[in-house]
């Protein structure tokens, strides 16, 4: 089957072809970052107007690439959330739209999902596998029962990795989105300014990011204030150690604990290349199959929301045409019934 799969939930305009869930046959992204770049971060009325903008011609754009007639699609998949409730409209939209046209199914579609599955237009996955999901405003460790099935196991009490990222990249004096730039200056740092580590209770899978954070924040500060030099790279590196040696031991904890066959890394942190390399290294001495999408697919697309769609296809399990823009919605809840 051929699912046409539009992704707008943050700042990224994203169409993409996807046959069978796995097979990419047409991928277009069209990012607004330059746009937000100088407020510092995403700006949502902006956002919205910016997908109005592009995603006519994005979805046109795809369906050339794909070579592909509408009355090819079985199926058209949206991100129906998490996300800004102004830019998901504008793919629901566009989406209903062509569904009502096209008299074809709607597969309203959950984002992290899209992440989590991302892997499988790559990778095999087998189950129960356990999946650490890093993203800009997700930082989570999921339980994937069997196809499609998701359960919760850790999540963040405050901060998102990304966002700790952003932030921490912000006053460092970069621009958006700063994660990148704290990743090179961590791996270049030849000194390591030692931050704390937040295990929260012994057996918790749950993070916690916004102290160690602050305490970033506090030393940027006191430099400044005794005019002393910014230690930036050596900030930079105990803040990625920090983030690192949690998420490792968490995750390899969780996949001992329920017995997972495989690890899963997704969203946009997962593109950090000290975390890829620690996990990668911990995975190996401990027998572990570490799965990775590549970099392209680790940030927002619409390729991931076609293979996350599919698995509610094959069970047709549609979406109403109704249906709304849920900027909260449960990713436990959107597991497919089967
Ligand atoms: P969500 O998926 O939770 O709704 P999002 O879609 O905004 O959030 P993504 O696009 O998955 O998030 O990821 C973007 C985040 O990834 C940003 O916070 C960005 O700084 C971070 N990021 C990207 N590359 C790196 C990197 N190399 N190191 C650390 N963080 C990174
Ligand atoms: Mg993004
Ligand atoms: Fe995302």
């Amino acid at each position: 089957e051929l699912i046409l799969a539009v992704e707008t939930s943050c700042d990224e305009t994203a169409v993409a072809v996807i046959r069978g869930g796995r097979e990419i046959v047409s991928n277009f992204i069209s990012s607004q970052i330059e746009t937000h770049e100088r407020f510092g971060g995403v700006v949502p009325e902006i956002a919205s107007r910016k997908h109005v903008e592009s995603i006519t011609l994005i979805m046109e754009q795809a369906m050339a690439e794909a070579g592909a007639s509408f009355r090819d699609l079985s199926a058209i998949a949206v991100t129906q959330g998490p996300g800004l409730v102004g830019a998901l409209l504008v793919g629901i939209m566009a989406a209903k739209s062509l569904a009502m046209a096209l008299d074809l199914p709607l597969i309203g579609t959950h984002h992290i999902a899209g992440h989590i599955y991302a892997n499988r237009l790559v990778h095999d996955i087998v189950y129960p596998s356990v999946a650490l999901v890093v993203s800009g405003g997700h930082t989570e460790l999921v339980v994937l029962e069997s196809e499609g099935v998701f359960r919760i196991i850790g999540r963040t009490r405050d901060d998102a990795v990304g966002e700790a990222y952003d932030k921490v990249a912000r006053s460092l004096q970069f621009p958006y989105p700063g994660g990148p730039h704290v990743d090179k200056l961590a791996l270049e740092a030849e000194e390591e300014i030692v931050l704390p580590r937040a295990w929260l209770e012994p057996d918790s899978f749950d993070f916690s990011f916004s102290g160690l954070k602050s305490a970033v924040l506090a030393s940027i500060n006191q430099s400044r204030m005794k005019g002393e030099p910014l230690k930036a790279e050596a900030l930079a590196r105990g803040f990625q150690a920090s983030v690192i040696d949690v998420l490792v031991t968490k995750a390899l904890r969780a996949v001992q604990a329920v017995g997972a066959k495989q690890l899963l890394l997704c969203g946009g942190v997962a593109a950090n290349r000290g975390l890829r390399a620690a996990l990668a290294a911990r995975c190996e001495a401990e027998g572990v199959p570490l799965l990775i999408p590549p970099h392209s697919l680790c940030t927002d697309n619409a390729a991931m929301i076609g293979a996350a769609a599919h698995l509610k296809w094959k069970h047709g399990e549609f979406t109403p045409l109704d249906m709304k823009a849920e900027p909260g919605l449960s990713l436990e809840q959107w597991s497919v019934r089967g």
